[in-house]
Parts: C-alpha cells; structure tokens; sequence
C-alpha cells in the first residue's frame, strides 16, 4: 500500500517508519523544513531508541521517503494518516484542533482516486466526523472515507509498542474503509494482535479513557504514597500486594512526581473540557487532574522541607529533566515544576539529563548546566533524582557521597533502596518510603 503521514513528531515518525517495515510504500511529511532536511540528511530529529535504524532500513530500502509538500505523496496514496499534534488550548484545556482540521483540508484538496484519511491524532469524540465535513466542504467530488486510529505507543518504547501492540483500534464508517484498514495492519493480523473495528465516536472515547485510566491510577498510589508517609509504611510493598490481584495489575502504580509528558496532562484536561460539554462531568479525572497539578509543586516543598526548611544559599544537584527516561521529551515535565521552583527559592542548581539538556535549556533558566551526572553534585547540600534514567540508578553511591558538602539525597523515583541509601550514609527522602537518616 501507499501511504502519506501527515506529521513527523513522536508519533508521525514512528508510526510512517513503522509502516514502512511492514513493507508499505511511505512518505512522511511535515511542514517543519528543518525536520524534513534532518531526516534527509539521515538524522533523527528526536531521541527514540531504535527509530535510528529502522528509518535508515527503510530508506535505503527505498519504502520510506521524506516530503515538506505533501500534495504528491497524498495524491498517490491510499491511505493518509494525519498525526500532528493537538496540544492543549490555553484558558480551557480543550484539545487545539486547528493543526487536524488545517491538515485535513490540505490533504482534502490533494487526494486523487479512492483514499482513507485516517486521524491518528489524539482527538475528542466528533472530530473525525468534523474531519469528513471539512474534506467534503473542501472536495466534494473527493472519493474518500475517513477513519480514526488512535495510536497507544509509549515514548521510549515506542518501536516496540507499534510493532507488537495490546491492541489496535479502528474507528470506521464503511466496510470499505475497514478493508482498506485491514490492509494497512495485515502484518499485525497475522500476528493475532487484538484489531477492534469501532465507529469513529468510539474510536476517540477510547484513547481518552484509556489515558486519563492510567493517569487515574498513577495519581491515586502518589496519594497512597502520602498517606504511607504519614502512617510509616512502604509505598512500594503496598503497590506489590495490590498489583500481584490481577483485576489491578503491578503497572502504573509507582509513586513519583506526578505524571508530566506530551499526552497525559493534555488528554485528562480535553477529557474533562468534553464530558464538562457533554453535561456528564467526569469528577474523578477533575480531581485527577487537580491533584496532579499541586503535587508538581509540593514536590519542591518536600525537597525544601529536606533541606530544613529552606534552600536559599544551598547547592542542589539535579539529575532528570525530561518527563521519564529514555526521551528527549520535556512536555509538562515535573522538573519545570521542581528545578525553578527551587531556583526561585534562592538555590543554586546544577543540572543534567542525558537526553533533554537540549530542549530544557529552552525551558529552564537561571541553572548551571553539567556534562554528567557527576559534574552536578560537586560540593552540593543535597541530591534530587527527578527521573529515573538507568545510569542514575547505577551511580557509584560512594563516589556521590565524597562529592557532595551534605549527603542529603531527594529520590523523587524511588531508584534506590532503603538499605542502599542507609549503607552509602545518606540521609535520604524518597516517595512514599520511610525516611532515612
Ligand atoms: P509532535 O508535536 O511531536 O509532532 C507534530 C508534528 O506535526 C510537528 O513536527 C509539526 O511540524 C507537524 N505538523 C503540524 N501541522 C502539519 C501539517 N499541516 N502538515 C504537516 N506537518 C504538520 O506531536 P506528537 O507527540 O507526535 O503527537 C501527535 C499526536 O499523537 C497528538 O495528538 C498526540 O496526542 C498523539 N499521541 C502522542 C503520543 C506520544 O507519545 N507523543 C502517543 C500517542 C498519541
């Protein structure tokens, strides 16, 4: 097949890149020139572990190709998949579809011969139907079907996640559309991967409900793992005994900093702004969303309330920028709460993570910015772990300690154990564990 994908971010790479090795023809567009000529040139434009070579396979094999004009590739494609982002508006949290409905008329206006457009986007329910109006309005005379396929990859993970999904959901209006959509997935059909056909609507429920799930269940062991604080009991012995019951399942239920990123903080918001428009509020992901928002915050208060009650004047390390390990993603990261949080409380913060110095350095001002893990701790009065890449949770504890001027260590991540942290003489404060000192 032929296929066109409208985007090339997290999502739009990994997924046209991903189409490509199931042996369709792509092209990936993206109106972003400096992005297109990265790619060209064989360079990722984001940190994805894997994407590197399944791009450069599939160039050279010649199924991937790269466009800024997508006026070719849509009008020789069979399916187009519209994957741009679709951030949160400002003042009322509703999804900003002006890049879908922007793209969908572009493509509207490029389509030639029988085609699907897919929206791929993270988008309310009733987009793709507005999605059908707009092309209709566009091109009437377009032979088209629209579909929705919300994409469940996870940053970090996400070559993995396309290739080999829990499941796949399809949002279609005909039976032509789910053959042409079957046709796209078929390497995933011979796979037995669950492929649920649904209608557009519910296609887009889906993906909502699915995320603001997760976010739920994060937000609720955070604040299990403040009351294990308060009543001196170990978050993560109680995140095992409730895990280990298959009806909750171990994932997502690790204490932290609050959930950050590109998808949940934007999806519970949206979630809320529809069921509020809907007239069927949704309270729980109200307070979700509520808890979530202060407990970035109270986190600087925990690191304050460590250091003794204030930081004015300290050194503070910190290690972990981006939202979790393995990307170079700082959307809605807790450490835009953490790091100027404590600079504003008159620290002095050093800084490092090892894939999101780049976009952070937009982000973040007013800290010293260090080559490694190390170079931060230097004479520091206390540690910080605010994400939990693998090489923090493998730092020489011995070497930390004759760095730093106090061995207070802040574990946001909960990396290390409490017998770790008591042999390496610190004292040390993590998320819903018993204080060590
Ligand atoms: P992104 O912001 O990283 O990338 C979007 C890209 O689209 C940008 O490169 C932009 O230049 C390009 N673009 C915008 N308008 C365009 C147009 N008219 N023509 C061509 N290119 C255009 O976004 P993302 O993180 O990949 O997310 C895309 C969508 O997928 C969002 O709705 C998001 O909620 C959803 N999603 C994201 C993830 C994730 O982990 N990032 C996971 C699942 C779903």
């Amino acid at each position: 097949m032929r296929v066109a994908m409208i985007g090339t971010g997290y999502v739009g790479l990994v997924s046209g890149a991903c189409f490509s090795e199931f042996g369709h023809d792509v092209t990936c567009v993206d109106t972003d020139a400096s992005r297109i000529a990265a790619l060209e040139a064989g360079r990722i434009p984001i940190f994805e572990p894997g994407l590197e070579e399944v791009v450069a396979r599939n160039t050279k094999a010649g199924r991937l190709h790269f466009a800024t004009d997508l006026t070719e590739p849509v009008a020789q494609a069979d399916a187009v998949f519209i994957a741009v982002g679709t951030p949160s508006r400002r003042g009322d949290g509703e999804a900003d579809l002006s890049y879908v409905y922007a793209a969908a008329e572009q493509v509207a206006r490029a389509v030639d011969g029988y085609t699907v457009i897919v929206t791929k986007s993270t988008v309310p329910v009733g987009t793709g139907a507005e999605v059908a109006r707009v092309v209709a309005r566009t091109r009437p005379d377009a032979d088209v079907d629209i579909a929705s396929n919300p994409e469940f990859l996870r940053e970090g993970s996400a070559i993995e996640d396309f290739m080999r999904p829990d499941r796949v959901v399809v949002g279609v209006r005909s039976q032509r559309a789910r053959d042409a959509m079957r046709l796209v997935y078929r390497p995933l059909f011979l796979n037995e991967t669950p492929v649920l056909f649904t209608d557009l609507e519910t296609a887009e429920l889906i993906k909502y409900a699915a995320n603001t799930f997760l976010a739920t269940k994060i937000t609720f062991i955070n604040e299990v793992a403040d009351l294990c604080e308060k009543v001196g009991v170990n978050v993560q012995d109680v995140a095992r005994g409730i895990g280990l019951d298959k009806r909750i399942g171990a994932k997502f239920l690790h204490a932290g900093p609050g959930y950050g990123g590109s998808c949940f903080p934007k999806d519970t918001r949206a979630l809320v702004a529809l069921a509020r428009r809907a007239e069927a509020p949704l309270s729980i992901v109200e307070t979700v969303v509520a808890v979530n928002d202060a407990r970035k915050r109270q986190m600087v208060d925990k690191v304050v309330a460590a250091c003794g009650g204030s930081v004015r004047g300290r050194k503070i390390g910190v290690l972990g920028l981006t939202f979790k390990p393995n990307t170079d993603d700082m959307r809605e990261s807790p450490s835009l709460e953490v790091v100027p949080g404590l600079v504003n409380a008159g620290a002095e913060v050093s800084v490092f993570d090892p894939e999101g110095m780049e976009e952070a350095r937009k982000l973040i001002d007013g800290v010293a910015w260090c080559d490694d893990a190390y170079a931060v701790m230097s004479d520091a009065d206390a540690l910080v772990i605010v994400t939990e890449w693998n090489q923090f949770r493998a730092l020489d504890l011995a070497r930390v300690r004759e760095l730093m001027r106090v061995p207070l260590l802040v574990d946001l991540r909960n990396i290390y154990t409490l017998d770790e942290a008591r042999e390496a003489g610190f004292v040390y404060h993590s998320i819903g564990r018993p204080k060590v000192d």
